[in-house]
């Protein structure tokens, strides 16, 4: 059994005031519908953009998910479910070369964190949270584009603001560049093997002031008895709350140890207080 739900929560901050904050902070690596969300290559006129699941072969093989399991998509505004299959979660996003190259080893990396929670008392290795924040982040970034709109960020006032940062620290292997990414853990104890839930904080806030959640998408993934727990705030020192139980993403960690969860997360239990200064001053 597999589930999902994608919801806005409260968007809004006006286009230019995130662009600003992006070509300050991150230096405006804006996506686009026609580049690789990863490698961000354009050189083609028109570049051939593959299909990248969101749960691959290999990953549902490690963690024991059913990839032709009716796969209900709940959309939270508008109360509509779609029904697909897991297969069938995909976008096209990424170059054939990231796709076919480095993603696809990642995908059978993935194989050793699957190991670790079996095992249950083994800790966590550097180079398994390497693996494992390497591929929440791919995860988080296709959720963004197939939820978020991410693809249309700069055109839409609706879009979330892509991850590209971290993408493309992913993408040259820096994972120090990683260790600012809220990465949390936590144990999904449903029989629902597979599910996500994406959308926005429940809270953003820069000082009193509510701000626009599509600074932060958030997306809370089950994969098999793992559940993850990934936020993309901007680098203006954000204080961040996730729900009580939910565990930092360290060496070390030990899956046993990792508080049991429903499937679906909460998204709502997250809140985010930016405290550098807004650049808009
Ligand atoms: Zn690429």
């Amino acid at each position: 059994m597999v589930g999902g739900r994608a919801g806005a929560g409260d968007r809004g901050g006006s286009k230019s005031e995130v662009c600003e904050a992006l070509d300050r902070n991150v230096g405006a690596m804006t996506v686009r519908h026609n580049r690789c969300a990863f490698c961000f290559a354009d050189s083609e006129e028109f570049p051939l953009l593959t299909a990248e699941h969101l749960l691959s072969r290999p990953v549902a093989s490690s963690f024991g998910i059913d990839r032709t399991a009716t796969f209900a998509r709940f959309d939270e505004d508008d109360s509509q479910i779609r029904w697909t299959t897991v297969n069938g979660v995909k976008r096209k996003c990424v170059c054939a070369a990231c796709n076919n190259g480095w993603m696809n080893a990642l995908e059978h990396d993935m194989g050793r964190v699957a190991n670790w929670v079996d095992a249950g008392s083994a800790e966590l290795r550097t180079g398994e949270l390497d693996v494992l924040a390497a591929w929440s982040v791919k995860t988080h970034l296709l959720l963004c584009h197939i939820e978020g709109r991410a693809g249309e960020f700069g055109d839409s006032d609706e879009a979330v603001v892509p991850p590209a940062s971290a993408a493309r620290a992913v993408y040259e292997r820096r994972f120090s560049d990683l260790d600012g990414l809220v990465l949390g853990l936590a144990a999904n104890s449903s029989d629902t093997d597979f599910a996500y839930e994406f959308g926005t904080p429940g809270r953003v806030s820069f000082g009193d002031q509510l701000r626009g959640g599509r600074t932060c998408p958030v997306s809370i993934v089950s994969v098999g008895r793992l559940q993850i727990w990934i936020l993309t705030p901007l680098p203006l020192d954000p204080e961040v709350r996730v729900a009580d139980g939910v565990r930092a993403a360290a060496a070390g960690l030990r899956f046993e140890d990792l508080t049991a969860m429903p499937a679906i997360g909460n998204r709502a239990s997250i809140s985010i207080n930016y405290r550098a200064d807004w650049p808009l001053g």
